[in-house]
């Protein structure tokens, strides 16, 4: 069973059309707060990464935002919620929110939450890091790139094994809950001092 105690969750610096995004947003940093984990996203009050770190904030729970020099001016972050640390880089940036984090969290964004998200796969398939990785799948967003990744795996570019380096589930619950027992599939390329690299 996985310590977990900082998650890191990558969102959508936009709200999306939908309310159930924003809602999902909401009902995830409820979900955090209940059981006691710390917050670590990206920083600022945009989107939906503003209405999660809101959430824990405004209920007691613990919220470090991680944003590059270039992203901190208010008029393009918004308000910061909690705690802000300022970095030199968007790829600083990554490697602090990732050194931070037990877990790693992606619901509903743009290319800024799938690089995110693609990045931390990308280090746990080469066993740089086996910290767990949960997609929140609301309203279905992410099945198509789940539809990918089945193809990409089909046509040999994804080991099977791969496939398994993250869980999904809809509900924020039962993703967390999962998040504390999953494991990196056993065979993953894995070097000595690993989770040392990450910076
Ligand atoms: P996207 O999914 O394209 O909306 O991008 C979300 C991710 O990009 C966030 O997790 C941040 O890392 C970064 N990002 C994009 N825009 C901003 C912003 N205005 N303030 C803070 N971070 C941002």
């Amino acid at each position: 069973m996985n310590q977990l105690r900082t998650v890191c969750v990558y969102c959508g610096s936009s709200l999306g059309t939908k309310a159930v995004y924003r809602q999902a947003a909401e009902l995830l940093g409820r979900e955090l707060v209940r059981r006691g984990l710390r917050l670590v996203y990206g920083a600022g009050s945009v989107g939906l990464m503003g209405v999660l770190a809101r959430t824990v904030f405004d209920r007691g729970g613990d919220v470090l935002g991680v944003i590059p020099g270039v992203l901190a001016p208010r008029e393009v972050a918004g308000e910061p919620i909690g705690e802000t640390v300022v970095v030199d880089s968007m790829h600083e940036r990554k490697a602090r929110m990732a050194r931070e984090a037990d877990a790693f969290v992606a619901m509903p964004g743009g290319y800024g939450t799938l690089d995110e998200l693609f990045e931390t796969l990308t280090w746990g398939q080469l066993g740089l890091q086996r910290k767990p990785i949960g997609l929140y799948n609301v309203n279905n967003y992410f099945d198509p790139l789940l539809l990918w990744v089945d193809q990409a795996v089909k046509e040999g570019f994804v080991r099977p094994l791969h496939r398994q380096l993250f869980i999904v589930s809809e509900d924020a619950s039962t993703l967390l809950e999962r998040l504390a027992f999953h494991e990196p599939p056993k065979g993953v390329i894995s070097f000595p001092g690993n989770g040392d690299r990450l910076g």
